[in-house]
């Protein structure tokens, strides 16, 4: 039997902070789904493809290579974990996230890796719809400006002359959620047997604590 933590929860709410550290905690693989949204977005982008060209981006899709070496992202054999972080890539993801055929072929591939490594996985339907068997579910929650200070800290760390203001994150981030819990295709959906933590509340050590003794029990 295969160890699968499913950790969903909107934009910023501490998933990728927790799951990495379960990951190493547990030494088994951190698969940060959002990534590979990401990198078939930068892909739709580079080949500048316009993001209504469903049937363009579904093409693109299903001849797209996406994997993870050593927790780096490639697409097509080329690590990318720079050029998916790009504004233009955060602000187009979620419309490309939201086509079905896409949703399909990443969910596959993300099930074939659950299906053989242990791991972590971070997203907005892993527990729902990705690994509906998981040993451990958590639904990470924390108010909107806590996690747009997150965003913003996390921002400057890796550029010191950022010119985006807390206030564009925090819209940006209330964009996102909007379109990731209010469409048709919401891609964010707690499983019924998850169990929330409001990341406000608590420190990333007490959740990675909490999701250890779940696993254990
Ligand atoms: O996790 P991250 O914020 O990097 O994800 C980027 C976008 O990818 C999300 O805003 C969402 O639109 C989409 N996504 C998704 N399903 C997942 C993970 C991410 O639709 N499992």
């Amino acid at each position: 039997h295969y160890i699968q933590i499913a950790i969903d929860g909107p934009a910023g709410a501490g998933k990728s902070t927790i799951a990495k550290k379960i990951a190493k905690k547990l030494g088994i693989l951190y698969i940060d789904t959002g990534a590979m949204y990401r990198a078939l977005t930068y892909k739709v982008v580079k080949l500048k493809v316009d993001i209504n060209n469903i049937e363009k981006i579904n093409e693109i899709a299903k001849e797209t290579n996406i994997e993870f070496r050593n927790g780096i992202i490639f697409l097509d054999g080329i690590d990318v974990s720079l050029e998916i972080r790009s504004q233009e890539v955060t602000k187009l993801v979620s419309f490309v996230a939201q086509i079905p055929e896409v949703r399909v072929i990443l969910v596959e591939l993300q099930k074939k890796v659950a299906n053989n490594n242990h791991v972590v996985m971070d997203g907005r339907d892993i527990g729902s719809n990705v690994l509906p068997n998981a040993d451990v579910k958590v639904f990470l929650t924390a108010s909107v400006s806590e996690r747009a200070k997150r965003r913003y800290l996390e921002m400057l760390e890796k550029n010191s002359d950022l010119t985006l203001a807390v206030e564009d994150i925090e819209k940006d981030i209330k964009l996102r959620d909007k379109m990731d819990s209010e469409r048709e295709a919401s891609p964010l959906i707690k499983a019924k047997d998850a169990i929330v933590l409001d990341t406000t509340l608590f420190t990333i050590d007490q959740v990675v604590e909490e999701i250890l003794n779940i696993l254990s029990k």
